[in-house]
C-alpha cells in the first residue's frame, strides 16, 4: 500500500493512494499514520482488503501531502553510506555506520517549501531511502531479522546545512533546522518491497540532475543498519532512519560550489517511493543580523 497523510499542516488526515493515485480514506480506521497503525498487523490488513475490495471512500479534495508518517519519535542518520559520497567529503567508506540523530522537528511534506536558515549560505541536498520502523527493535544482530521489523520506506531529502554541521564536533547543527526534512509523498509498505537494495534515486535542481545512484551502491544496507543501530538505541514503531546519500552533493563540487539559494526548485526521487518537488525561499533573518551575500556567480538560473 502507498499510505500518505492528506490536508493542513498538523491536521492532515490519513489516507491511501489507490490504483489510479486518488486519495482513499483511512480515518474509520485510525487517526493517523503513525507508529500505533503502522505496528498493528490487523488494522493494516483491515486497510488492504478494504482497498482490494474497492470498498475505500474517495477523497474529493485531499489538498496539500504532508509527510506520510506522522512525526517519528526520533530521525536516525546515517553519514558516509555511499562510497561516491565518502569520496566527494575526501574520506574512505567507514568500517562502521556512521550514526547521528536529526531533529523531529525537521520533517514537512514533499512539496512544501524548504526554508533556508536566515545566514545560510552553504545549505545541500542529499536524496535519501527512508525506512519506517514498525516493530520495536532492540538488540537485533541479525541483518534479516531487523529487516523484518520495517514497516515501509518513504523518499526523503536529508538536508544539510554544511558550514552549519562543520562548526563543531557533531553535524547538528547543519541538520536540524525547521523543513530540512522533506518526506514523502507516500509510505510504501514493506510487504511491497520486499528487497530494499535495487531502487533508483535521482535529485534534480531547477531541472538538471545532480545525484543518480542505487541503493545497491550502500556501503551498509537496510538490514545491517537497522540491526547496528538496535545495539546502540532501541527503535520504536514510527521511527525513522535515513539511510545515507549518493555522490552529487552541492559540497563534492569544485568552487563555486552550487549551494541552494531562494527560488531553486529541488526534485527527487526514489524509485517506488514517488518523487518530490520543493521550492527552496529565504528564512527570516534575526534583528541585528547580517544576513552573508550570495556569489552570484556560483551558478547561472536555470
Ligand atoms: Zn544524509
Amino acid at each position: 500500500m502507498r499510505l500518505v497523510r492528506a490536508g493542513r499542516p498538523g491536521a492532515e488526515r490519513p489516507g491511501v493512494l489507490d490504483a489510479v493515485g486518488r486519495v482513499r480514506d483511512l480515518s474509520w480506521l485510525t487517526a493517523d499514520i503513525d507508529g500505533d497503525f503502522l505496528s498493528d498487523p490487523q488494522r493494516l490488513a483491515a486497510a488492504r482488503d478494504a482497498l482490494g475490495g474497492d470498498r475505500l471512500a474517495v477523497v474529493a479534495a485531499p489538498g496539500r501531502l504532508g509527510a506520510p508518517v506522522a512525526r517519528p519519535g526520533k530521525i536516525v542518520g546515517i553519514g558516509l553510506n555511499y562510497a561516491d559520497h565518502a569520496a566527494e567529503a575526501g574520506v574512505t567508506p567507514p568500517e562502521e555506520p556512521v550514526v547521528f540523530l536529526k531533529a523531529s522537528s525537521t520533517v514537512v511534506g514533499p512539496h512544501d517549501d524548504l526554508v533556508l536558515p536566515g545566514r545560510s549560505t552553504h545549505t545541500d541536498w542529499e536524496v535519501e531511502l527512508g525506512v519506517v520502523v514498525g516493530t520495536t527493535l532492540s538488540g537485533c544482530s541479525d541483518p534479516r531479522a531487523a529487516l523484518a521489523a520495517v514497516a515501509g520506506y518513504v523518499a526523503v531529502n536529508d538536508v544539510t546545512e554544511r558550514a552549519h554541521a562543520a562548526s563543531g564536533p557533531t553535524w547538528a547543527k547543519g541538520k536540524c533546522h525547521d523543513t530540512f526534512c522533506p518526506t514523502g509523498p507516500w509510505l510504501l509498505t514493506a510487504d511491497e518491497l520486499p528487497d530494499p537494495q535495487h531502487l533508483g534515486l535521482g535529485l534534480w535542481v531547477n531541472g538538471t540532475q545532480q545525484q543518480r545512484s542505487s541503493t545497491a551502491e550502500m556501503v551498509f544496507g537496510v538490514g545491517e543498519l537497522l540491526a547496528y543501530v538496535s545495539g546502540l538505541m532501541t527503535l520504536e514503531p514510527g521511527d525513522l532512519l535515513i539511510t545515507g546519500t549518493p555522490g552529487g552533493v552541492a559540497n563534492g563540487r569544485p568552487e563555486p560550489k552550487p549551494f541552494l539559494r531562494p527560488g531553486d526548485v529541488v526534485e527527487l526521487e526514489v524509485e517506488g517511493l514517488g518523487r518530490q518537488r520543493t521550492v527552496v525561499t529565504a528564512g527570516r533573518v534575526a534583528a541585528g543580523e547580517t544576513v552573508e551575500a550570495h556569489d552570484d556567480e556560483r551558478r547561472e538560473p536555470a
